[in-house]
């Protein structure tokens, strides 16, 4: 599980798509009423496009 914690209100942070470029990016779980955003960082991001390894699954 990510948990980054938003540095606007200190909710976890959720991964979310954008839909007009399929990017993902991380957003906060308080949104519309928090709009803080960050770009996904590099180390969660190789986690999840290297799913086939990803234990547990
Ligand atoms: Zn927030």
């Amino acid at each position: 599980m990510i948990t980054v914690s938003c540095p606007a209100c200190g909710k976890p942070m959720i991964v979310r798509v954008n839909r007009s470029t399929d990017e993902e990016f991380l957003g906060c779980s308080e949104w519309p009423k928090c709009k803080e955003t960050r770009p996904m960082p590099e180390d969660v991001k190789m986690r999840l496009a290297g799913a086939p390894t990803l234990p547990g699954f």
